[in-house]
């Protein structure tokens, strides 16, 4: 039995009804869903024709298993790769991507506050928002990756199962963000609600999913990126994903799209789509026209709410 936007009211969510008329029907605004896609024989896609939230059926009993070990990853950071992703780095300014995956990312407020980071993976974020004096926390919930996080930024990292659960007082934070981690919360709505309240009056919360409305998704069809199951159990257009922030309490939501070159360079498979500067030229028409890869939220608490 689905769990999933557990506050909602839905049809088939609440009422109790068979495991396959919860399935079909959207869980954030119960209208029949449709059936979009079959991943491997296995996963499913289910879409929701009135707000455009997709999901996947079944969930996998054991999702961590679907997840890599950070071994491998903490192999990157010796100093030959550290060169390496630093010419990356500047290779990428070049072309702009620089902007599109940076500044997006830094906080709408001139002073270092408090930040929340929530599935913080390997701790790049908040190591260099702690480089720029921000007092960082962040969130996993495999103990291998979190202590990953730690070594890589020097900052308290917890683990945690269900996010937003009881971990600090509200008004904790003056930042929470989530790069690319709503789309792998089995329960959104009740990580943000949770979220939102730890959030100090006049913080933000921000965050970023792809962009199931986007060209890339379009063109790729049944290959898209991210699509990624059975990781992504959730998969966002803005129209869905400004329904949810504000089912969660969240206020002063400003969406738009970002580019996102790795949906345009490369299928679900890890298989090569398209070259470099046809991916690249897409990715910046495509969010010049609303239509990104990715899509990007800022919200703001009210100074006067608690
Ligand atoms: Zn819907």
């Amino acid at each position: 039995m689905l769990t999933v936007f557990h506050s909602l009211d839905a049809p088939g969510i609440a009422g109790g009804t068979s495991p396959i008329d919860v399935v079909s029907r959207c869980p954030l605004c119960a209208t029949i869903g449709k059936h979009d896609f079959a991943f491997d024989g296995r996963w499913q896609i289910y879409r929701c024709p009135r707000c455009g939230l997709r999901w996947l059926w079944p969930r996998p009993a054991d999702p961590a298993s679907f997840y890599p070990a950070p071994d491998k990853l903490a192999a990157d950071f010796s100093p030959v790769s550290a060169w390496r992703r630093l010419l990356k780095a500047l290779l990428w300014n070049t072309t702009g991507d620089v902007g599109r995956r940076l500044w997006p990312r830094w906080p709408p407020v001139t002073d270092p506050q408090r930040l929340l980071d929530v599935g913080c993976g390997d701790g790049r974020y908040l190591r260099a928002m702690r480089a720029l004096g921000w007092d960082v926390v962040g969130v996993e919930w495999d103990q291998a990756w979190a202590d990953l996080a730690r070594q890589v930024s020097g900052a308290p990292v917890y683990v945690t199962e269900r996010v937003g659960e009881g971990d600090w007082p509200a008004g904790s934070f003056g930042v929470v963000t989530l790069w690319h981690v709503l789309e792998h919360l089995p329960e959104p709505l009740a990580a943000l609600t949770a979220l939102w309240q730890q959030l100090a009056p006049g913080g933000y919360l921000l965050l970023e999913v792809p962009n199931a409305n986007s060209w890339q998704a379009e063109c790729a069809g049944e290959r898209w990126l991210h699509w990624d199951p059975p990781r992504h159990l959730w998969h966002f257009t803005p129209h869905a994903l400004r329904r949810l922030l504000e089912q969660a309490g969240c206020s002063d939501c400003r969406l738009r799209t970002g580019g996102n070159l790795p949906g345009w360079q490369l299928d679900r498979h890890g298989r090569k789509w398209l070259r470099a500067p046809m991916a690249w030229l897409l990715a910046r028409l495509a969010a010049a026209a609303g239509r990104g890869g990715v899509l990007l939220a800022h919200c703001r608490k009210g100074t006067d709410d608690a």
